[in-house]
């Protein structure tokens, strides 16, 4: 593997490389992994009559006069007009006045871009120009489109692979020869060739799948070895249930459901057994899964032991934390908590550090700063990952790994949070070294939302509504896909939303934003705000995906819904819902495209996040692969655990075999594969999420 900093390519100095590191590549061997998240396909022209409003089109012309240069504004707007027989289409670019000379009346050239309609009369944006010759060239080929950051566009990320590919050793082939004869699976070096930049739809393809073989083979390979160490392990950490946790449950201001009443018991079973407990609680959004994690924390806590709470993002870990004190406090508990993540100064890590080892804290909430090295545990007991498919196995192993004092009797005891709706035999294969409880059931005070996709023409009424809302004391979440504008996508994005929406809704709504790239105090101020009622608006990427819960929030309003996963749409929407008052999420779709639609309505008719999953696939055909992942679930990069469902159970049979043939992947024909397994556990150690 090649460790080297991506510095050490031609033309990437210190600033392109902290643009690299934006994106979370720092070495070459990152870039190489980093897959496109799509591929542009050169189609044939079509004649000029043909184009489409919201398409995007190549059209084969000539121009009907020189372009001429106009001021719009602050800015330089070139426009043309380009006919053949069949009819005639305007051109458009902005700020690009180079582009005149080229543009003479008479010529024929080929123009590639996106068609939009200017009052009633149809304009291409910003095309690319190309000559027949050239345009012959990239027909029919798939261009890789990266993901990017501001400053760092396609074309640069596109250079670099290049480069960091002609550059690199090949590698040893590692997968035995045997299984990719049986599977057809195409040999390694050329994967990670064509996968950035395959010739041919059929070139991808082989790629592609055998990458997915690969990512679901290490990762059901790592799983294994996890349950091997754990399976029928004696604890040292033997649990009776504790008065103080019986008595705050009789105390809480709900009946807990008969659902949690089961997953509580299960682990209060796992917790007395004196093995060591190792489980999965899947739940819906808003099936109620944090109280449960609280109680079994607190049950640590009354042995005299410490517990700790992971949680993927800061903003999470720090509502995780102030709910629980809150709880506490109102209760009389006694037991302490403390919060560790990593945008506190380094004085405040200090103090937490001390407080954790000197054993004055019993409950350690935190995001991954809870596996650093410096945190120094006192009787871990018992280690929560709460959205674990934000977390790399290797996470979840090394929180595991921290509380152990030599002997294997003093692993912690571990649960696993998930709201990923998977059905019951996907989720054994990929938990399993994990028992499985399900959380089958809402809280009875819910009301279900009331969902509506529409067009961007309903905005201002979306607006009224929201205005509402407000004055009747409830709160709105607005979603959009990015941070700030940007060149490369069309996109709302959170910084001039927030703008305009402080323009266009009434005087007396704060309306705030909130994203990934704020600072972590910045987040956290700005969550509190909201979570006391302080902000009615907030303005967010999907940064408030994951677990945040403010109850009072009503509406949903998503914008370019067309751009999420119907997963991740359905996590963004159980943001609401989630107190007694009717919510509501609002989806708007900006495509206006047929299929966009139909996928959309899915959520349209249903809350179950299991039922949704399913229809998505459906709707989705072999060749769509290529489309909208379900959003990050578990580590995969490529892998989609709904789409690849019959891979992901394929490899799992093969793992079984391995390891019955050869446990610790030693003899000739799996040694390659298992070094290679070593170095992908200790990378999935290092993996960061957001
Ligand atoms: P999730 O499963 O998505 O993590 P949470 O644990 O955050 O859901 O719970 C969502 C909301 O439901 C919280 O405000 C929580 O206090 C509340 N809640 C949990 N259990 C119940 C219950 N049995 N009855 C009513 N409300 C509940
Ligand atoms: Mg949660």
């Amino acid at each position: 593997m090649n460790q080297e900093p991506i510095t050490s390519l031609k033309g990437i100095g210190e600033k392109t490389g902290a643009l690299f590191k934006r994106l979370g590549i720092e070495t070459v061997e990152e870039l190489l992994h980093a897959y496109p998240r799509a591929y542009d396909a050169y189609e044939p022209a079509i004649p000029v009559g043909q184009v489409q409003e919201g398409k995007l089109c190549t059209v084969c012309g000539q121009l009907l006069r020189t372009a001429t240069v106009r001021r719009f504004q602050n800015m330089q707007v070139i426009v043309t007009v380009v006919k053949d027989l069949t009819g005639s289409l305007q051109l458009t670019w902005f700020n690009m006045p180079y582009l005149r000379s080229s543009l003479q009346m008479g010529r024929v050239l080929l123009f590639r871009g996106k068609v939009v309609k200017k009052g009633n009369r149809l304009s291409m944006e910003q095309p690319e120009i190309f000559t027949k010759e050239a345009y012959e060239q990239v027909m029919h080929s798939l261009q890789p489109i990266y993901g990017q950051t501001k400053g760092l566009g396609n074309k640069a990320i596109v250079k670099a692979v290049t480069q960091a590919l002609s550059q690199r050793q090949m590698e040893r082939e590692y997968l035995p020869e045997r299984l990719r004869r049986k599977y057809q699976l195409a040999e390694y070096n050329f994967a990670v060739e064509h996968i950035h930049f395959p010739s041919n739809q059929q070139e991808l393809l082989a790629a592609r799948k055998r990458l997915v073989f690969d990512e679901f083979l290490f990762f059901l390979l790592a799983v294994r070895r996890l349950k091997e160490k754990r399976q029928d392990a004696g604890s040292i950490y033997k649990m009776e249930p504790a008065m103080e946790v019986k008595r705050l449950m009789g105390e809480l201001p709900f009946k807990l459901t008969q659902a949690q009443e089961k997953v509580l018991g299960e682990i209060e079973r796992d917790l007395g057994s004196g093995l060591v407990m190792n489980r999965l609680i899947q739940g819906d959004v808003g099936s109620g899964k944090t109280i449960l994690a609280v109680l079994a924390l607190l049950q640590a806590a009354c042995h005299g032991y410490q517990g700790a709470l992971m949680a993927p993002t800061e903003v999470l870990a720090k509502q995780h934390f102030e709910s629980m004190e809150a709880l506490f406090h109102a209760h009389g508990i006694k037991s302490k908590a403390v919060l560790v993540t990593g945008s506190m100064t380094a004085k405040e890590k200090r103090l937490a550090y001390e407080r954790i080892a000197g054993h004055e804290v019993d409950i350690i909430v935190g995001t991954h700063a809870l596996i650093q090295e410096k945190v120094i545990y006192d009787k871990l007991a018992l280690v929560i990952t709460d959205e674990q498919h934000r977390f790399g196995v290797g996470q979840r192993e090394a929180l595991g790994r921290k509380g152990m004092t030599g002997q294997e009797e003093s692993r912690p005891h571990v649960l696993v949070m998930s709201a990923t709706p998977i059905p019951r035999t996907l989720a054994i294969i990929l938990y399993g070294d994990l028992d499985i409880s399900i959380l089958d059931e809402m809280p009875a005070d819910r009301l279900p939302i009331k969902n509506c996709v529409v067009d961007t023409g309903y905005r201002d009424r979306a607006y009224r509504f929201i205005e509402k809302e407000a004055a009747a004391g409830r709160q709105a979440y607005v979603i959009c896909p990015m941070v700030e504008e940007s060149e490369m996508m069309e996109a709302e994005n959170v910084l001039d939303y927030t703008k305009l929406l402080q323009k266009k809704l009434m005087p007396g709504i704060r309306v705030e934003y909130l994203h990934g790239k704020m600072k972590g105090r910045e987040k956290n101020q700005i969550m509190e705000r909201f979570a006391s009622g302080e902000i009615q608006v907030l303005v967010s990427t999907t940064v408030v995906e994951v677990g945040v819960n403010v109850p009072n929030a009503t509406v949903m309003m998503i914008e370019n819904a067309e751009r999420f996963g119907l997963a991740q749409l359905h996590q963004l929407r159980g943001r609401v819902g989630r107190g007694k008052h009717q919510s509501y999420c609002i989806m708007v779709d900006c495509s206006g495209e047929e299929d966009t639609r139909k996928r959309l309505e899915i959520l349209n008719r249903s809350n179950d996040g299991f039922y949704i999953a399913s229809e998505d696939l459906k709707l989705r055909g072999p060749g769509d692969i290529f489309g909208l992942r379900q959003s990050g679930e578990m580590e995969f990069k490529l892998a989609d655990i709904f789409t690849d469902a019959d891979v992901l159970k394929t490899v799992s049979e093969e793992v079984k075999e391995i390891i019955r043939e050869d446990p610790m992947l030693e003899g000739e024909e799996y040694r390659a594969l298992g070094e290679r397994m070593e170095q992908y556990l200790g990378a999935g150690m290092e993996r960061v999420n957001l």
